[in-house]
């Protein structure tokens, strides 16, 4: 983009998160409804599972499409001390609305669980693609990266950090754009600090290794970690052991392969800054460092935004419950109970 052309699209994405934040603020005061429940299901196979608990593909009696439902049990949420997270990531999955962010369709509790429904986004995970691709082109990286880039823009606009970037919570959808699932880890931070400890070990950022205070800045790491690994094929800190990970990480020191095109090499170095007054993203120029880079030269950001660009990888899928993207996981056993476990910790579904 031409700094012309850039500067017109920051006026405009400007004007649209503005109105995307009191939307945003709207609803997430609002009260979560109950839209639907279990019976009103049928389910098909698992299609995913993580540290919570599995997704599951399943049919809408009612209009009798494909829907991909996160089922979390009550007991679990409690015993990891994940209630606070759960009922963040329930109202920001119902609260965002964003076109590459995946969207909640119903959300209902029974004995035992909480289950969220989302859209069936049959593509499959980055993950499975980049595997079997061995890496992306450069120009699909890219086309990913600025779907990633605007999708933090708009978190970070309402004040909410993601953290949890990586192939595996990133779906491709039917006509090849993405959708960022997965918001298990998403918080409200606006100017502050926060501590936690969160993340994938190959996507931490330094500062939380070492136990600093961050903010948005560990977002843009981990899609410095993410471009790396979607043109390399594997990621830029690797180590069996976590410790022996953690110590490269914090010393940055990392190298590109010789494949690796000039511009991409010194986008990638210069977000992957451990020092974060020097980091891409972070600085006082904000995103413009990033989307003004070299390697974007030739994608419109506006472009992609409106997805009118035809993306050079679609996954070709039969149908809309075809999941031959996903690896197969076995089933899985609902368990049921005669009284309604933990209710207390789930009556108010508010953010604290
Ligand atoms: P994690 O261990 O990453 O915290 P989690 O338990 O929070 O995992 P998710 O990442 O939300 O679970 O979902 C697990 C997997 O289920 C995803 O990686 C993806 O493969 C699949 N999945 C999630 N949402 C959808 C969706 N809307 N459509 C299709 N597949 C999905
Ligand atoms: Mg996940």
């Amino acid at each position: 983009m031409t700094d012309e052309k850039l500067q017109k699209h920051y006026l405009t994405f400007e004007t649209y998160l503005r109105r995307s934040k009191k939307e945003f603020e709207a609803r997430i005061e609002g009260e979560m409804k109950i839209t639907a429940q279990l019976e009103d299901f049928k389910l098909m196979k698992v299609l995913g599972t993580g540290s919570f608990g599995k997704v599951m593909l399943c049919k809408y009696k009612e209009d009798d499409n494909m829907y991909a439902m996160k089922i979390m049990e009550k007991v679990n949420i409690v015993r990891t001390k994940q209630v606070a997270h759960t009922i963040s990531e329930i109202r920001f999955l119902d609260a965002f609305k964003f076109p590459f962010i995946v969207s909640l369709q119903h959300f209902f509790k029974n004995n035992v669980y909480v289950f969220l429904v989302m859209p069936f986004i049959n593509g499959g995970e980055m993950f499975y693609h980049l595997r079997s691709l061995k890496k992306f082109e450069e120009h699909l990286a890219k086309f990913y990266t600025a779907q990633v880039i605007l999708s933090f823009e708009y978190m970070h606009y309402l004040g909410i950090v993601y953290r949890d970037l990586k192939p595996e919570n990133i779906l491709i959808d039917s006509s090849g754009y993405l959708k960022i699932t997965d918001l298990g880890f998403c918080k409200k931070i606006d100017s502050q600090r926060t501590y936690t400890l969160c993340g994938t070990p190959e996507y931490l950022a330094p500062e939380i290794i070492l136990s600093q205070g961050y903010n948005y800045s560990v977002d843009w790491w981990s899609l410095g970690i993410l471009i790396y690994e979607m043109c390399a094929g594997f990621p830029p800190f690797f180590a069996k052991d976590h410790m022996k990970l953690y110590e490269k990480i914090v010393s940055g020191k990392f190298s590109c392969p010789p494949h690796f095109s000039r511009a991409a090499k010194d986008l990638v170095t210069n977000i992957l800054q451990v020092d974060r007054s020097k980091r891409f993203g972070v600085m006082k120029s904000g995103t413009k460092d990033i989307k003004g880079h070299d390697w974007f030269k030739g994608l419109d950001f506006d472009i992609v935004f409106a997805k009118k660009y035809k993306p050079t990888f679609i996954p070709v899928v039969q149908g809309q419950g075809d999941t031959k993207f996903f690896e197969p996981y076995g089933d899985m056993e609902l368990r049921e109970a005669s009284f309604n476990e933990y209710d207390e910790e789930f009556k108010s579904m508010s953010l604290k």
